[in-house]
């Protein structure tokens, strides 16, 4: 690359982007322990700059004709104090380097950086999952100059800075080269990495993975390839290392924890490819930022084709990274028509049958392994229990719940169906903001006195799945507070006998609703409270109260459904109502109870004042009497 520079008047002054300067500051700072990474992060861009290159060239062969062979090259020169990293690769023009050089394009970057403590050591943990790539190169180098020249184009250009808030960009005088050179004009502290051995090591341990050929030399010195320079995923699983997987995940996830689970196949069906695929072991920053997408790199035969804009597999996995390498697909697909192909709906498919499977797999073999994975990503995965596209069955096997009796266990499906009692024909469910408040919701009563175990679901996403699933495997999913929750025929633990007597409540249910009126739909008898004299329910075919206040808040809901009071015939207060049927204390204490239920629900009174006045009144009564 022709290294002549600038007339003055041509250089531009720009400021970073207030999130590149932050990030500035971190580095330069440096958070990082292991200063090595800034190589890993720079060879990283240019081989993906390699790879760009090489899809392009599919329909622009001309793009490569002058320098066919993609490789990345590696000089330093020690009495200059530089480093220089070049790639032939597709290269940036003027606006790409003021884009991609002085601003951070990663969706969800800013409410990431507002995260970040001010305690490093949590603060490291963190930059280690966003990553921060070329700009981590400042660690090490006091200046950096890039030149750079985007495939197709004759003029080239410097940018240059020192990472103190701006940088500046020029033209190049003379003829450039296709690709980019960054030299880097290294710190006192950091000429250690002006070292033939010390850089081959560094690319052998971080780099070996790249597919194309990295050398390494003294500046006009022999250049020597320092990496295998064949696609990982293209070698055999037995050539491969744990630690040539775990960066090779770091290159393609940008995260620097462990991978969970290493997904490495080839397929030979239908459909032939090859995939490695990752799961982190943590949570990506931006899992919920709405922009994130499912981002597998696509490869058709070993040639880079896109990471963007399509599914090759669907969203509530979209914590998966990896790469997916097709034999059927044509090269010279164009990534719009991507979408809508054959081939990749039978390679998505085949993809997620796999994922599932794998899980499940692991979910059964080590269960404790498996726990920490659902922790992290049980709530995306639910996700998919929405898209009637899938297979829910098969998605629900891997599913895992708190329940009312279990503790901090968690369960399957499968296993809470073999644990039923033999009466209990139905999963019951609960959902609620968090297990804590489940947990003391009364309507769990008469269930944990049966020793009947009611799943619990406290992510918001749980929400909307039990809205659209109603069975599995044949047995009925139904949620504890609707209606019509029959536990008449199931024994109590304590009193098996006692809890069978049916009472004809008949006069008692017709007060309770002539005293409502239109604050209620209906008035019904209920098994399934205990200490509780009685709470709200939805309608039987309705959706559950606190979801139905939510669309209702969310304005998806013209107006409200009508609610149902189910009183325990057993209790105290509802005995004394019907001793007194008809008289004003019976109302008051009838009006007095329904209160209760809408507080315990979380619903808004329609009469507070009414409520207090009722409750005073009787708080003063009793205590005359
Ligand atoms: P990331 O690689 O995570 O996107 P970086 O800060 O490392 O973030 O790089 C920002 C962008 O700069 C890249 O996405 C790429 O578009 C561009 N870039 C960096 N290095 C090169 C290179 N060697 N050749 C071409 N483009 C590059």
């Amino acid at each position: 690359m022709a290294t002549k520079t600038k007339t003055k008047e041509q250089s531009k002054k720009h400021s970073f982007s207030a999130e590149v300067g932050k990030v500035l500051q971190l580095v330069i700072h440096s958070l990082y322990t292991n200063k090595d990474i800034f190589l890993r992060e720079l060879i990283s861009n240019a081989s993906d700059a390699c790879d760009k290159l090489r899809y392009e060239a599919v329909t622009t062969p001309e793009l490569l004709s002058t320098d066919p062979e993609l490789k990345i090259s590696i000089t330093y020169d020690a009495n200059a104090k530089t480093l220089n990293i070049t790639d032939n690769g597709i290269g940036m023009n003027e606006k790409e380097l003021v884009q991609n050089l002085g601003t951070i394009a990663k969706s969800g970057t800013q409410g990431f950086l507002q995260n970040l403590s001010g305690d490093s050591k949590k603060d490291m943990q963190l930059i280690g999952q966003f990553g921060v790539g070329f700009y981590s190169a400042f660690m090490v180098a006091e200046k950096i100059m890039v030149i750079s020249c985007r495939a197709g184009e004759a003029q080239g250009h410097i940018w240059q800075s020192d990472g103190q808030g701006s940088f500046t960009i020029e033209p190049l005088e003379g003829t450039a080269t296709r690709g980019t050179s960054i030299t880097l004009f290294m710190k006192e502290e950091a000429t250690e990495y002006l070292d033939k051995h010390r850089l081959q090591h560094i690319i052998r341990t971080y780099s070996d993975h790249i597919g194309f050929p990295i050398t390494v030399a003294e500046t006009g010195g022999e250049a020597i390839v320092a990496n295998k320079a064949s696609a990982l995923w293209t070698r055999p699983k037995s050539d491969i290392t744990p630690e040539q997987y775990q960066e090779f995940y770091r290159h393609i996830a940008h995260q620097a924890d462990e991978p969970w689970l290493i997904m490495h196949n080839k397929s030979e069906g239908t459909v032939e490819y090859t995939n490695l695929l990752f799961i982190p072991s943590t949570k990506p920053f931006d899992l919920f930022h709405p922009d994130r997408m499912t981002r597998l790199k696509l490869y058709v035969k070993r040639v880079f084709i896109t990471d963007q804009d399509i599914d090759i597999i669907p969203r509530h996995l979209r914590f998966i990274r990896g790469v997916v390498d097709s034999e059927d697909l044509p090269l010279n697909i164009s990534r719009e028509t991507l979408q809508h192909n054959v081939v990749l709906a039978k390679i998505r498919q085949s993809l997620v049958n796999r994922i599932y499977s794998e899980l499940k797999k692991k979910a059964e073999k080590e269960p404790e392994s498996y726990l920490k994975f659902w922790e992290q990503f049980g709530a995306v995965i639910k996700e998919g229990l929405c898209d009637i596209s899938e297979s829910r069955d098969k998605l629900l096997e891997i599913c895992r719940f708190r329940t009312a009796l279990g503790g901090d266990k968690f369960v399957s499906l499968d296993e809470y169906v073999a644990n039923m009692k033999p009466e209990q024909k139905e999963i019951f469910y609960l959902t609620g903001s968090s297990i804590d408040m489940m947990l003391q919701n009364p309507q769990l009563e008469g269930f944990i006195e049966r020793g009947i175990d009611v799943i619990l679901l406290g992510d918001s996403v749980d929400d909307f799945w039990v809205n659209v699933i109603s069975d599995y495997k044949e047995k009925h999913l139904r949620s504890i507070t609707r209606a019509g929750v029959d536990l008449s025929d199931i024994p109590t633990l304590e009193k098996p006998e006692e809890e069978t007597q049916k009472k004809d409540s008949a006069k008692l249910l017709s007060f309770f609703k002539e005293t409502l009126g239109n604050k209620v739909k209906d008035v019904r008898a209920t098994t399934k409270l205990h200490h509780t004299p009685a709470c709200l329910a939805a309608d039987e075919h309705g959706m559950d109260l606190r979801f139905e206040r939510f669309m209702f808040e969310q304005k998806q809901l013209p107006a409200r459904g009508g609610k149902i009071l189910e009183v325990n015939l057993t209790h105290p207060a509802i005995q004394r109502v019907e001793e007194q049927v008809g008289s004003d204390e019976a109302k008051d204490i009838a009006l007095l109870i329904f209160d209760q239920a809408c507080i315990l629900e979380g619903e808004e009174l329609s009469d507070p004042a009414g409520f207090t006045k009722r409750f005073n009144k009787l708080l003063t009564t009793s205590t005359k009497s």
